[in-house]
This record gives structure tokens, sequence and C-alpha cells, in this order.
């Protein structure tokens, strides 16, 4: 219960710090995605947060995942397939992704935390993070 009070405090430092209004709708939101081990995609914010804001429009959802992306509180997940997907984990991490139920789960690996950039990029440019994504199929799938 501590834990979460402090992360609406972090939520409600952040928003005030770029002067946005903390709405209901806003925090949860937020909170739907803080604690989603799922990547979810906008719809699946959507479909959850609607269940407590019935009249929440599509669009809202949609703006405050981006906003929450631009105050650093989540990341868009990059290059899975049409929709696009959301992670709260905003560390350094790496993905396995099903292609056929397209469930992305978060591993860690020091090896793959270790590769460094090939030497045909490194002179010109600035690797600022590295993830690897390892594409298969899950347990469920295979
Ligand atoms: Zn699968
Ligand atoms: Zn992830």
């Amino acid at each position: 219960m501590k834990r979460l009070l402090e992360e609406k405090d972090a939520f409600h430092d952040k928003c005030r710090e770029r002067g946005l209004k903390l709405t209901p709708q806003r925090l949860a939101i937020y909170e739907a995605m803080r604690y989603s081990k799922e990547h979810p995609s906008i719809d699946m914010v959507y479909q959850k947060i609607k269940k407590k804001f019935p009249r929440i429009s599509f669009d809202t959802v949609y703006r405050t995942l981006i906003t929450l992306c631009d105050i650093g509180l989540v990341k868009p997940v990059e290059g899975y397939g049409y929709t696009r997907r959301f992670d709260p984990n905003t560390g350094q991490h790496h993905h396995f992704h099903c292609v056929k139920c397209q469930k992305i789960v978060d591993f860690y690996d020091q090896t793959y935390d270790r590769l460094t950039a090939p030497s045909k990029i490194a002179p010109g440019y600035k690797i600022l993070s590295k993830k690897v994504v390892v594409e298969g199929l899950c347990p469920d799938c295979s």
C-alpha cells in the first residue's frame, strides 16, 4: 500500500512538473499500465479503463498513453506487428515476442546487456540503449 501511494506521488509530481492536470482517468490509466505485464495495446488499456470509466473515449486513452511516454513513465514498444504496444518497464531489459499470440515477455540477460555496437556503425552513431528481441513461439503456442 505504501508503495502504491509513493508511485501515486511520483506520478503526481511528474504531472505537476509538466503542468498536467491529474485527473482520476489519467491516474487510472497510469495504474492500469504500471501493473501490467502484458505490454498492452491502446485497445487493451481502453477495454480495462472502460469498466471503471464507461464514458471515457478511446482518444483520451490514446492521448494519455502518449503523455505517459512523453514524461518517461511508459515506453512505446517498437516493431511488433501493426498494433502499437506500451511498456511500463522503462529499465534495461529484453523481449521475447510470440509471433502467434503476440505475447511479449520481459527477460533480463547480462550477455545481451553487454553487446556492443557493430564496428560499421560505431564511429558515427551514439548508442543510447540496446534491446534484444527474440521471436518465436511461447509454450502455449508451440
Ligand atoms: Zn504464444
Ligand atoms: Zn518489456
